[in-house]
């Protein structure tokens, strides 16, 4: 075993890694990584199909961040955020706050969408919508580390602006939807709902409120047998999902209880199995955030900064929004952002909120009513340094193409699967793709737990050069922007291969 190796194994505790496992073989240690190919010490190398855990964005090493970084770095590499501003976290403040409203050039609502069965219904939820609660310009930036502290941000200023605008008394819930992983900090546990992660610190989190998430595929109301396509697509439905999101909101009136606010991954949930949401959710389900008088918090930590794809009508015209949220012309309170925030470099993360919110902090010093919360690496210039320069790229036409390019790609790539019995769902949203294998496609029944067959796919990825990590029996496929048509065809294929190697034996019982 190699030297590295050995004291990876010897001293390094991995996250969310039963190390007994991890402990039987010698592990992968990366030395290099250019564009989306990373190399480990024996020279072996890998396409990096999750975008090292969905961070980087327009491939390894490149040579744009690379010279941003060194620019900052010949200056200075951090000073504290406490009591001092910089020039590169100023200038990304201002930058994120101008992307982060398009609604300011006169937003339209909702796109409706494609294959919207309940557009009368999409009508009811929108028609007593207060035309001016659709306007809250995100006008504030507080940077923190990375996701999981981001969303700490969110909910503790929803918590305290609720109190201070409506009472401290009773204390105000939250709403986050079932199977949501929003970090593992102990507040952001508390908002997730991962049975499987959160068992263990039960006793030291606080209660919220599930709210059913549409899952298509997996949906108790949908009647449509299965398909070989994406379960949103021939879905049969009449938004029972949002009619449930709704009996929430009105319990908690019942018990006089109010909603600090709903907590949403918006277009496509991430770790809870890539569930897509079916075009107009997101619309409607703000919409009875905002009837409620609760603010919306839209965990964009996976899906920001052109993740979820290209086009989209915007001001009725057709525009390419960095956040998910845009792409149905939902304005969040709080929007939290990280992961891809500096282009996979660095660990910074941002929670934009409104002039109101903001302003319910402010008063005299003994008031006491500041902000009691902020880490010490707050603002770092090497990763705002990083960070702008990422969105110099993305806002390039050329990222733009790649993207687009590549969006296309995978949608025509993936459909190769369909002809994998264990294949059962092949769900996309942009730039961002989860195949769900199962026993049964016809049933849709699930392989066992212990079956591993999520893991024991992306384990015969590996052997076949192609990185990534399952969730569940989940297989994401998300890569760098920059990679080329012919390297997503190697994912797939690979995916292919090692789908009939792992799940092929085990699915002997399900033909086309
Ligand atoms: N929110 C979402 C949607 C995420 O996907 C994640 C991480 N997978 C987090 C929050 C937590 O981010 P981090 O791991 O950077 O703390």
């Amino acid at each position: 075993m190699h030297r590295l190796a050995h004291l990876d194994r010897k001293f390094v505790w991995h996250p969310f890694t039963q190390m007994r496992d991890w402990l039987k073989s010698e592990p992968i240690v990366i030395v290099e990584g250019r564009g989306p190919v990373l190399r480990d010490l024996r020279g072996r190398e890998y396409l990096d199909a999750n975008s090292s855990i969905w961070t980087n964005l327009h491939g390894h090493n490149h040579p744009r961040i690379n010279a941003a970084i060194g620019r900052q770095l010949k200056r200075i590499a951090h000073s504290s955020a406490l009591g001092l501003a910089n020039e590169p976290a100023s200038l990304l403040a201002q930058r994120l706050v101008s992307l982060a409203n398009p609604q300011l050039a006169g937003m339209k609502r909702g796109r409706g969408g494609r294959n919207s069965p309940g557009t009368a219904t999409l009508s009811h939820f929108l028609s007593d919508l207060p035309a001016s609660k659709s306007l809250r310009p995100l006008t504030k930036v507080f940077f923190s580390d990375d996701g999981s502290t981001s969303i700490e941000v969110a909910l503790k200023l929803a918590y305290e602006y609720t109190r201070r605008t409506r009472g401290p008394k009773p204390k105000p819930v939250f709403l986050s939807l079932a199977g949501a992983y929003h970090g593992d900090t102990v507040g952001a546990v508390s908002l997730g709902h991962i049975d499987l992660f959160h068992r263990a610190y039960a006793g030291l989190t606080f209660k919220t409120e599930r709210v059913m998430s549409p899952y298509c595929y997996r949906c108790p109301f949908n009647r449509a047998m299965p398909e070989r396509m994406d379960a949103r697509v021939y879905r049969k439905c009449n938004w029972e999902c949002v009619g449930e999101v709704e009996k929430k909101f009105c319990a908690q009136t019942k018990r006089g209880r109010p909603v600090a606010a709903l907590v949403v991954e918006p277009l496509i949930q991430g770790a809870a199995g890539m569930i897509p949401q079916p075009p107009g959710w997101l619309l409607q389900v703000a919409a009875i955030a905002r009837k409620n008088d609760a603010l919306l918090i839209a965990d964009e930590v996976m899906t920001g900064f052109g993740r979820t794809g290209r086009l989209s009508t915007l001001n009725s015209q057709l525009s390419t929004p960095l956040f998910a949220c845009h792409h149905e012309s939902v304005q969040p309170d709080l929007l939290c952002l990280a992961k891809g925030m500096t282009g996979g470099y660095l660990p910074m993360a941002a929670t934009l909120t409104t002039q109101r919110i903001f302003d319910a902090f402010l008063g005299e010093h003994h008031e006491l009513k500041t902000f009691f919360h902020g880490h010490s690496y707050t603002g770092n210039q090497l990763g705002a340094s990083a960070a702008l320069a990422s969105l110099d790229l993305l806002q390039s036409a050329a990222s733009f193409r790649a993207r687009s390019r590549m969006e296309q790609t995978l949608a025509d790539e993936l459909k190769v699967l369909r002809t994998l019995p264990a294949v059962g769902d092949i769900r996309q949203v942009g730039l961002i793709a989860g195949i769900e294998l199962v026993r049964n496609w016809r049933t849709r029944e699930r392989f066992g737990l212990g079956e591993r067959v999520g893991a024991r796919v992306c384990e015969a990825m590996a052997r076949r050069g192609v990185l990534t990590r399952p969730i569940g029996d989940v297989i994401v496929i998300m890569p760098p922007f920059c990679t080329t048509p012919a390297q997503i065809r190697r994912i797939v294929t690979a995916l292919a291969e090692a789908v009939e190697e792992k799940a092929g034996s085990v699915n002997s019982s399900s033909h086309i």
